[in-house]
């Protein structure tokens, strides 16, 4: 019986996606874009959130900016 000398915790950071998730083309560790079908690889483990900090904010100032005008125009239409 031997216990392997792993730390448990520290697990080491997933790597970047090595190939397109559609077409399954390789990738360089430094391609933001598929060669082959142009996919944007933001996606995945690895990668940054795309929907973080500004563009969430972003797109909840849009919602409610819509929510405004189409409650003026209930109003005026009553
Ligand atoms: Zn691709």
């Amino acid at each position: 019986m031997s216990a392997a000398p792993v730390p448990p915790a520290a697990a080491p950071p997933p790597p970047a996606p090595g190939v397109c998730a559609i077409c399954e083309v390789p990738l360089g560790p430094n391609d933001r874009r598929c060669p082959e079908c142009g996919l944007r690889q933001t996606l995945g483990p690895g990668r940054p959130n795309p929907f973080a900090g500004t563009v969430l904010w972003t797109l909840i100032g849009a919602l409610a900016v819509l929510w405004v005008v189409v409650l003026l125009v209930v109003l005026a239409a009553r």
